[in-house]
């Protein structure tokens, strides 16, 4: 019996845990033969018998054979542009494509309202518009509170007896609702395997199928991505959280050596025993306070870190979890794992890729976010939640975190372009192979897979294709200006791959879920709304809001916002709501003047014009009601703005902020290319495919019912798209 209830199993015929709404499984580690692991044991096996008690375990069923003889595959490529497409197939940079083109068709794809990846891959999988799936951007908020949260999880911690026994495990749920059309299809009998789709995690039960989880699986700390950066040339006011999740450390080095740290998860227990103190009301007695002090000061697993510096020869040797690894300047590590201990009885496993960045005047370091290990993930990444072991087993590890390019250490000037680089194809490589690998075990009729490689390049080198751009420079865009390109052909090389490992004939849809802009201007909306007299400010605020503050529930937000006196606020990527009576915490406006204050809103925002030159930053804003329909209306935003390629909101504004000054100023960072927030009629997606189609305008949402009628599956009344062929 291994020690955990739910760890890797090599045997094939092994009972497995399944994966029902990101069940829990508390890791445990292997245990050795000495005494103290056999209490652990003991105490697993009592776990396993609870456990399976409960039903949470089950065999694993083999795959049966398909009842059907069609077979489709659907490739999926996060924000390829059509334009840039169109223009480098016409120069025979993407024969593949070109091919794939030539037998089928090629088209613009219309995107979702709004024109981001969580919202457009929801639609994609359950064939509806955002009112039905509830997916409207990467944030929600909390009409009550007005707090932002990333919004696609809901999270229930753990529960710990005596702050020590797991007796609980946290349970993640996504908020996505509506159907997927592999559920459906899986229901018929149609074998499917879908691969680091984006919203699937925690990871659906899919009948007849097999489900690798993608965006937003989270690292071990449970964000979207927590950077490390350890250098000796980093001053104290550096040193901290970036705004985009960076965890940055000053190397003191004495005699050649530092000693540092790596802020890994935060400790369930500890988390446990705040809410416990905190639970016990608004005014806490002063030994809660210093209970609750003292835990905050290791609420945080970490491991210390040994770096011994070579400055002659330009290396270091890094110690960290009894690992020694030697690195020389520029050179990246495998594959480390790490190990968090909870307490005697709980790990959490995860696993790190190391660069030493420079060596010779200064000592910089790089630490990747810590993935998960996809042989003992903290909670299943794979549904059933033994297939992400299974493909580690025979590929050996590979990248799990959902968001898989290293786009904050760029935008924050951490890492440079190059390791950007090195980095990403790494991160599609990965991808790419296990969809390879899936694709060859042929236990699918329809194969899903889709690497986000393509969003993550342009988003951070848009800057280098864009002269007009405030980041363009003409020395960095001789050394980088082909790198969308070149993404791109590694793309059109993998599309060719996979059709010479299909039987001929076979179906196959090269797709993307928005095309992109350039992000040359940032809009403050939520200052336009306070000059304008809708958002309503007491004094004056100067802080700037950090990702971490929200990712890790520690941030103040909206606090010094005059609630009674405001009648909207943006949020998120373009997203504004109407300060409600009723429905907002502290509503102001009345829900008879809303549709009068919506117009009027709408109207101003519409004539928004750059005040340098009178340009206008936004040709169209949506209202709520004419562009969602569905049982999750009441979480839409209110208007959703449509803005005009280079103008993108700030990311201030993302996060609730209104910073004082100009409401559009210069976007100097490297994040230089979105699709966010922009007018959706004028960022599709692509479809390429061998297959023509019957509708000469395709949406994003057609893309399931075409698989559900392909193999004659009927199409649930919900769905909004229409089938292609
Ligand atoms: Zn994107």
């Amino acid at each position: 019996m291994s020690g955990a209830y739910y760890h890797r199993a090599r045997a094939p015929s092994a009972c497995r845990g399944t994966a029902a709404r990101g069940r829990y499984a508390i890791l445990f580690d292997d245990p050795d033969l000495d005494t103290e692991r056999d209490h652990v044991k003991s105490f697993s096996a009592l776990l396993l018998a609870a456990a399976l008690a409960l039903g949470t375990l089950s065999c694993q069923k083999q795959a049966a054979p398909s009842q059907y003889s069609q077979k489709i595959v659907i490739l999926g490529f996060d924000g390829m542009d059509p334009e840039l497409t169109e223009r480098w197939m016409a120069e025979g940079q993407l024969p593949h494509l070109t091919r794939l083109a030539a037998q089928g068709g090629f088209y613009r794809l219309e995107t979702s309202h709004s024109p981001e990846s969580p919202t457009s891959w929801a639609s994609f999988a359950t064939g509806s518009n955002a009112g039905k799936h509830n997916i409207f951007d990467f944030l929600v908020r909390d009409p009550k509170t007005y707090m932002p949260d990333l919004g696609i999880v809901t999270k229930e911690p753990p529960e710990f007896l005596f702050n020590y026994l797991p007796i609980k495990r946290p349970v993640i749920t996504s908020i996505r609702g509506g159907t997927s059309f592999w559920v459906t299809a899986g229901q018929h009998g149609v074998r499917s395997s879908l691969l680091t789709v984006p919203i699937t995690f925690p990871p659906e039960d899919v009948e007849n199928g097999e489900l690798l989880a993608g965006l937003p699986l989270p690292d071990i700390r449970g964000t979207i991505g927590t950077f490390y950066y350890f250098a000796t040339d980093l001053s104290r006011y550096e040193e901290g959280n970036t705004e985009m999740g960076g965890i940055l450390k000053r190397l003191v080095m004495d005699r050649g050596v530092a000693k540092t740290e790596l802020v890994g998860p935060p400790n369930p227990v500890v988390k446990a025993q705040q809410r416990a103190i905190l639970a016990r009301g608004p005014s806490l007695s002063d030994a809660d306070k210093a209970a609750l002090a003292e835990l905050t000061a290791r609420e945080d697993i970490r491991l210390p870190i040994t770096i011994h510096w070579n400055r002659p020869e330009r290396k270091a040797t890094i110690e960290i979890d009894g690992k020694s690894l030697s690195l020389a300047e520029g050179e990246w590590s495998k594959w480390v794992t790490l190990e968090f201990r909870v307490n005697f009885l709980v790990r959490l496993h995860g696993m790190v890729q190391l660069f030493l960045i420079r060596a010779d005047k200064e000592l910089q370091l790089y630490v990747s976010p810590v993935n998960w290990r996809p042989d003992n993930p903290p909670v299943p990444m794979s549904s059933p939640a033994s297939f992400s072991s299974q493909i580690n087993d025979r590929l050996g590890f590979f990248r799990t975190l959902g968001w898989a390019e290293a786009t904050w250490p760029l935008n924050e000037d951490r890492l440079g372009e190059k390791a950007f680089m090195d980095d990403l194809y790494r991160a599609f490589d990965d991808r790419a192979q296990v969809i390879l690998h899936r694709l060859d075990a042929k236990q699918w009729d329809l194969l899903v897979g889709v690497t986000e490689s393509t969003d993550r390049v342009q988003h951070m080198m848009w800057r280098f294709i864009d002269k007009t751009h405030p980041m363009y420079n003409e020395a960095d865009a001789a050394k980088y200006g082909d790198s969308i390109l070149r993404v791109y052909r590694r793309v059109d090389q993998f599309v060719g791959e996979v059709l010479e490992h299909l039987p001929a004939g076979t179906p196959v849809i090269v797709m993307s879920d928005h095309g992109f802009h350039s992000f040359r201007y940032a809009v403050n909306l939520n200052t336009w709304l306070v000059n304008e007299g809708f958002l309503a400010i007491k004094g004056q605020r100067t802080e700037v809001k950090g990702m971490n503050e929200m990712f890790l529930g520690s941030g103040q937000f909206w606090e010094n916002v005059d609630w009674p006196r405001t009648k909207a606020y943006a949020m998120g990527l373009g997203q504004v709501f109407i300060n409600l009576k009723g429905r907002e915490g502290d509503g102001a406006v009345d829900p008879a003047q809303y549709t009068a204050v919506v117009d009027d809103l709408a109207a101003r925002l519409t004539g928004l014009t750059d005040p340098r030159n009178g340009a206008r930053i936004i040709s169209n804003v949506y209202k709520r009601d004419q562009i969602y329909t569905g049982p999750f209306l009441k979480n839409a935003p209110d208007l959703q703005v449509g803005m005009v390629d280079g103008y993108r909101v700030s990311w201030q504004t993302t996060l609730g902020g209104s910073p004082p000054g100009d409401i559009v100023y210069p976007n100097m960072r490297k994040w230089s290319g979105d699709h966010c927030g922009f007018d959706y009629r004028t960022i599709p997606g692509l479809l390429i495919s061998n297959r023509k189609l019957a509708a000469q305008d395709p949406r994003i949402i057609d893309l399931g019912p075409s698989v559900l009628k392909y193999f004659g599956v009927p199409i649930p009344k919900e769905m909004d798209g229409k089938p292609l062929f």
